[in-house]
């Protein structure tokens, strides 16, 4: 680990980012360019992550299953919209075994073509339905400027797809999932998110509508945390999904599908990181405490290090994820240091003193005072400790984002404004696609999200002053 300090946040966001990413061991760049490789630590968020998922979709009703990687390419040309889309990021096998492929292969940049054309067979009747599955997975979309985390080439996510009856309850699970998501990103992650749906032209291709959740970064960015598609009956059509309803007529299925990835571990990074480095949530940190010894001799060795492995012991019990770190190759300073770059919510230090006066000392990463606590009840109060450490984390993160919330007075303050403090920008939009490319190029802002519901603004579009439709929320974003 080095010794050097970060950069900070302020002076300079970019390199502070890719040097806690390099520093706190989460992931590094593949020898392919555009690959990440995902090291143990930034792994674990991301198992940790999958699993508060995982549970939602089951209580949900979802099933998982998995579909292959390799799609043949006239497959994945059945939907207009989504192969145009999807065209200039697609990865295609032209050779297999020394040989030419008669058909070239695609490395899926995301499942609907493959998982369509099959559900073709799996409904025929309104009984079939609904189909309610999620894919673990990975996908490849090439990528010219990536960031770990944020953009790669291949990156690990889940996507759900399903199919129903009617438009209703495509609709109803559409907007279940995007709740699901913002409680994970919310309750899990601690980070405030707005639910939105998106304009036509940043919809996913091929779909009816797309919800989104969307965050705001601590260099007032935003980050799209997840989506949520209402595909409607287009790639029922595309791929030929019929079934016959109750009524014995013949309709085209309804989809959803919707995605969260590994983005988040970098999303997770953003909101909460500060100059020393990590803050993890505690519910998505690999090592919620960690506890590092003090010793000199031998004998305060042998005393500290029965102490410290009964604490670790109780912890563990209560369901703690715990570390005692016992190496001896570094000294105490080096390890609080390591534990505060990796993000580690509470860290606790046993030296002899401590051990004579039954006490440990207690260090938030959040900072504060250290308290000291009788080694009695530190494993009985850490759950509350933790729950508090989580809630400070999302307090936190919820100020600074209302601290970067603005309301669009004129057009004028919206771009400097945006250009200069960064954050969410809220204003009447007249609905007009030519008018949000043009505020795009002007501002290098996008619009984050629509209300899930069309909103009347009661105001004149903010660039155009032709009547408002709706009410845009503008932010630069990753
Ligand atoms: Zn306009």
């Amino acid at each position: 680990m080095s010794t050097n300090k970060l950069p900070s946040q302020a002076d300079d966001f970019p390199a502070w980012y890719n040097e806690v990413v390099k520093r706190a061991e989460l992931a590094e760049h593949g020898p392919a360019k555009g690959s990440m490789i995902i090291k143990p630590h930034g792994y674990a968020i991301w198992e940790l992550t999958q699993r508060a998922l995982d549970d939602r979709f089951k209580a949900t009703g979802h099933e998982n299953l998995y579909f292959p990687l390799l799609i043949p390419m006239s497959l994945l040309q059945q939907e207009a919209d989504h192969v145009e889309g999807f065209a200039p990021q697609v990865a295609v096998v032209t050779h297999g075994g020394g040989e030419k492929l008669e058909e070239p292969l695609a490395i899926r940049p995301t499942s609907e073509a493959i998982i369509w054309s099959t559900y073709k067979r799996w409904i025929q009747s309104y009984r079939d339905l609904p189909l309610l599955y999620n894919q673990w997975g990975n996908v490849v979309r090439w990528e010219m400027r990536t960031r770990l985390f944020l953009r790669t080439s291949e990156f690990l996510w889940q996507e759900g797809h399903t199919a129903h009856a009617s438009a209703d309850d495509a609709m109803a699970e559409t907007l279940q999932m995007l709740e699901v998501y913002r409680e994970v990103a919310e309750d899990v992650l601690a980070i405030p998110v707005f639910k939105g749906r998106k304009t036509p032209g940043e919809r996913f291709p091929g779909a009816v509508e797309t919800y989104c959740i969307e965050g705001l970064m601590r260099d007032a960015k935003a980050l799209q945390c997840g989506t949520s598609h209402f595909l409607g009956q287009n790639f029922a059509k595309a791929y030929d999904v019929t079934f016959s309803n109750a009524d014995g007529e013949q309709e085209h299925a309804w989809a959803t599908s919707w995605g969260f990835s590994t983005r988040m571990v970098g999303g997770t990074i953003m909101a909460h990181g500060d100059d020393a480095g990590l803050r993890l949530p505690p519910a998505v940190a690999p090592i919620q405490v960690a506890i590092v010894p003090i010793h000199r001799s031998d004998d305060e060795r042998a005393a500290v290090m029965g102490l410290a492995e009964k604490l670790r012991a109780d912890l563990a019990a209560t369901g703690v994820r715990v570390r005692l770190d016992d190496r001896s190759q570094h000294r105490p300073g080096y390890k609080f240091a390591e534990w505060e770059l990796k993000g580690v919510p509470v860290r606790m230090e046993l030296g002899p003193r401590d051990v004579a006066s039954d006490r440990v000392v207690i260090a938030s990463r959040l900072g504060g005072d250290k308290e000291e606590v009788a080694v009695a009840d530190v494993a009985a109060g850490m759950a509350a400790r933790l729950a508090s450490v989580q809630e400070a984390l999302y307090a936190d993160a919820l100020a600074y984002r209302e601290t970067n919330t603005h309301e669009i007075t004129s057009f004028e303050a919206f771009a400097s404004g945006v250009e200069e403090q960064g954050g969410f920008w809220i204003g009447a939009w007249c609905g007009d696609g030519a008018c949000e490319t043009e505020i795009s190029a002007t501002t290098k802002a996008t619009i984050r999200f629509l209300p899930i519901e069309p909103t009347d603004p009661g105001a004149a579009c903010m660039h155009c002053g032709k009547p408002g439709v709706d009410v845009a929320t503008w932010a630069r974003a990753y």
